[in-house]
């Protein structure tokens, strides 16, 4: 592991980053970028941790944490954001399609704010060892070296393993034609923002869920200002009447009002529902980098914490030269499959409000809001 003080010079200095004998390079200080940084200090690997952007930085994300990943956060010893007051927690979850609507009760998911969640990963990797540059953008070129490209240079690095941990939309894998992405073109696309004050049919300790023809529009309190509000929306609504008027249409489906949006504060990232390769070479794939599906259960950061969390194993083959790729297909299948099937089941559902509205109905008059969010949400048992 690097001394503090040479790690913080090393961390500025572009050129001395260069000549470092790195074990690991991670691309990508999200969710899982920052917990496999983390699990491979723990395996007392030299490891780089770079992401584009500044941190705090904004994502396109419900902000929900699923018991399952706050309990793999607690396992790896990971800490929560710590503000004051602490992370907000929720238990219910309200499904709403053409006005019907059912209350779930749900093992507390903890509502985090992605801004500061991620820096306090990234900063538990950094305090464990990890070297964590920001502002630095990776490219896995053939042959597995990595590019680092920042505004004062570029520099290239040849380390025993990379992790691939960009996300959606991150281009570390442009110059690897295997790792082509295999999108479904009719999922729908993301798109976020945050409210500073409560969209009118959402409710205190409740993740709200409208879904309609055109998509679903979530909303949950993050934190003691912020709202956020969180879609996943038909393509081609999009295209015709943009992500304002796409939402709009969704909420009036069951008769509420468009919140307020600041048009200037939505982010969106591409069509959800894909998958690639998840290793070759030296290579590991992690988190939404290695595919995605819908994200109506809000389970993205969860996946990408309980795989990062388990990449230890298919590094050391990485390490020792073998071949990762059966190892860590199956570690994350193990993992993801249950999860993604009943995601993709949710979703199915949720595209057809009449048959949702009717199941919601159905599920209130006989007692199935339990059985229905026992499998919705991922619980940490
Ligand atoms: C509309 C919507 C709602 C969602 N709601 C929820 C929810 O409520 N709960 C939940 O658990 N999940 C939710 N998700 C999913 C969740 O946001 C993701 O699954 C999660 O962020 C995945 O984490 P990650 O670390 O894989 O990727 P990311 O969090 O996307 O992190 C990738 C990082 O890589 C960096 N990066 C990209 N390219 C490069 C590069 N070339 N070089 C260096 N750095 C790079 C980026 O700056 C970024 O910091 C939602 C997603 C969407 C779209």
């Amino acid at each position: 592991m690097l001394a503090a003080a040479y790690a913080a010079d090393v961390a500025t200095n572009l050129s001395a980053v260069a000549k470092e004998p790195w074990d690991a390079v991670v691309i990508g200080a999200g969710p899982a970028g920052s917990v496999s940084a983390a699990v491979l200090v723990g395996k007392g690997l030299r490891t780089l941790l770079i992401d584009r952007a500044t941190f705090p930085r904004r994502k396109v994300c419900g902000g929900c944490l699923a018991p399952a990943g706050a309990s793999a956060l607690a396992d790896l010893a990971l800490p929560m954001p710590d503000p004051s007051p602490p992370p907000r927690r929720t238990d219910a979850l309200r499904l709403i399609a053409r006005g019907a609507s059912l209350r779930l009760p749900i093992e507390p998911y903890t509502m985090v704010n992605r801004a500061h969640f991620d820096e306090t990963l990234a900063r538990a990797a950094e305090n464990r060892g990890a070297v964590f540059l920001q502002g630095v953008r990776g490219r896995v070129l053939p042959g597995d070296a990595v590019k680092l490209i920042a505004p004062e240079g570029e520099c290239l690095l040849q380390p025993r393993l990379v992790v691939v941990a960009d996300g959606l939309g991150g281009g570390a894998l442009t110059d690897r034609p295997e790792f082509a992405w295999n999108i479904d073109e009719r999922s729908p696309v993301g798109i976020g923002l945050l409210l500073d004050r409560r969209p009118e049919h959402a409710l205190e300790g409740e993740i709200t869920m409208v879904c309609g023809r055109g998509g679903y529009v979530g909303a949950a309190r993050v934190d003691q200002t912020h709202w956020t509000i969180a879609c996943a929306l038909r393509a081609s609504m999009v295209q015709q009447f943009g992500p304002a008027g796409a939402i709009a249409a969704i909420m009036a489906e069951s008769g509420y009002r468009t919140p307020a949006l600041d048009r200037g504060s939505m982010r969106g990232v591409g069509q959800l529902t894909r998958r690639r390769l998840l290793a070759s070479g030296r290579v590991l794939v992690v988190g939404d980098a290695g595919g995605y599906v819908e994200p109506l259960t809000g389970e993205g950061m969860s996946w990408a914490i309980a795989c990062a969390a388990r990449i230890g194993p298919a590094a050391d083959e990485v390490l020792c030269g073998r071949d990762a790729r059966p190892a860590w297909s199956a570690c994350c299948a193990e993992v993801l499959s249950a999860r993604r099937t009943i995601c993709r089941a949710v979703c199915t559902l949720a595209s057809q409000p009449v048959a949702l509205a009717a199941a919601l109905r159905l599920g209130g008059r006989f007692g199935l809001a339990g059985w229905a969010s026992r499998r919705l949400c991922w619980s940490a048992a």
